[in-house]
C-alpha cells in the first residue's frame, strides 16, 4: 500500500513557517484579491485565501466586484493596487466573466506584485532565471516531493496536461530538478504506454477515472492535481485512487494532496514579494 503524501499537513507546517517569517518583517505583508462576479467556487477560493492570510498575519484586501465590471474599471483598480505600498501581492481570481480579457489584465499586474506567478516576466524567470515567485501548483508538488525525500534527479517524470498554469510549468520544474520529462496531452497517441514508464506521474487533466492501475508502474510516485466535481458532491482526482494506491509507492489524495499545497505556495510567494519591498 502506497504512502499517502499528506499535503494538508505539510501546508500547515508551511503556513506556520511563513507566519514566523512574516512576524519578523517591519510591516505586515499584504495580499489584494480581486473577485469579479458571483461564481460560488471562486467565492470559496477567495474566502480560503483570506483565512490563510489571517493565519499567517498577512493583511488581505478583498475587492469583490459585480459581474458587469468593465475591463477599464479592472485595469484602473490594478493600477491603484500596483501603486499602493501596503499591497505586496495582487491576484485576480480566475475564471473571469466572458466579456473580460484575461491576458491584458494579468499583464497589467506589476511583476513584483504577481502573487500567482502568471505575469510573462515571472513565467520566463521560472524557465530561464532566478524567480522570486513560483507557479503555485507545480511548486507545491515539488515541495511535497522534497518533504517526502522522493528523488527527481535522473527519474522519468510523465506529466499529463499542458496548461499554462499547471502542466507546462510542472514539466519545467521537474526538468530544473534534473528529471527526464515527458509531456502528454489530449493528442498523445498511446497514453498508457507513456504513463507505464513513469517513476513520477503527475496528472493534471480533469477527467475522473483517467488513470487506472494498469497504467501505473509498480513503485511509482503518483501525483493527482485534478479536482473533479463528483455528481454526489465533493471532489475526486484523475486517478483511480483505491486501485492505484495498491501499486504505487507514494500517492496524493484528492482532496488533501496538491490543493492545500497550492494555497501554501501562494503565501510563500506573497512573503517573498513582501521581503523584496521591505529590503
Ligand atoms: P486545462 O487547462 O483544462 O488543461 C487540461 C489538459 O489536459 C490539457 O492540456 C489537455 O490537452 C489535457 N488532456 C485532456 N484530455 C486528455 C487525455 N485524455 N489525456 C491526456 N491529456 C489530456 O486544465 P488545468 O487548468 O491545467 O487543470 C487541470 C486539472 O487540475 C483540473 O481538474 C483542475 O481543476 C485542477 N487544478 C487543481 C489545482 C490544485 O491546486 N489542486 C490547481 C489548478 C488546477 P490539450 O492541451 O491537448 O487540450
Amino acid at each position: 500500500m502506497a504512502t499517502i503524501l499528506d499535503g494538508k499537513a505539510l501546508a500547515k507546517t508551511i503556513r506556520a513557517q511563513v507566519a514566523q517569517e512574516a512576524a519578523l518583517l517591519p510591516r505586515q505583508p499584504g495580499l489584494a484579491v480581486i473577485l469579479v462576479g458571483d461564481d460560488p467556487a471562486s467565492a470559496l477560493y477567495v474566502k480560503n485565501k483570506e483565512k490563510d492570510c489571517a493565519q499567517c498575519g498577512f493583511r488581505s484586501f478583498e475587492h469583490r466586484l459585480p459581474a458587469e465590471t468593465t475591463q477599464e474599471q479592472l485595469l484602473e483598480l490594478i493600477d491603484t493596487l500596483n501603486r499602493d505600498d501596503s499591497v505586496d501581492g495582487i491576484l485576480v481570481q480566475l475564471p473571469l466573466p466572458r466579456h473580460l480579457d484575461e491576458k491584458p489584465l494579468l499583464a497589467a499586474i506589476s511583476p513584483d506584485k504577481d502573487a500567482d506567478c502568471f505575469h510573462l516576466q515571472n513565467v520566463g524567470a521560472t524557465l530561464a532565471g532566478d524567480p522570486v515567485v513560483w507557479p503555485c501548483t507545480p511548486y507545491g508538488v515539488m515541495e511535497l516531493l522534497d518533504a517526502y525525500h522522493i528523488p527527481v534527479k535522473g527519474k522519468h517524470c510523465v506529466v499529463l496536461g499542458r496548461s499554462n498554469i499547471v502542466g507546462k510549468p510542472m514539466s519545467m520544474l521537474l526538468l530544473r530538478a534534473d528529471g527526464t520529462v515527458t509531456m502528454c496531452h489530449s493528442k498523445t497517441a498511446d497514453l498508457a504506454e507513456e504513463t507505464r514508464r513513469a517513476d513520477i506521474l503527475v496528472s493534471a487533466v480533469g477527467k475522473a477515472g483517467l488513470i487506472t492501475a494498469d497504467m501505473v508502474k509498480e513503485g511509482a510516485t503518483v501525483i493527482d492535481v485534478a479536482m473533479n466535481a463528483k455528481p454526489e458532491g465533493g471532489f475526486c482526482g484523475d486517478v483511480d485512487f483505491a486501485a492505484v494506491a495498491e501499486k504505487a509507492a507514494f500517492i496524493t489524495p484528492v482532496p488533501g494532496g496538491v490543493g492545500p499545497m497550492t494555497r501554501a505556495v501562494l503565501l510563500q510567494n506573497v512573503l517573498a514579494l513582501a521581503k523584496t519591498h521591505q529590503n
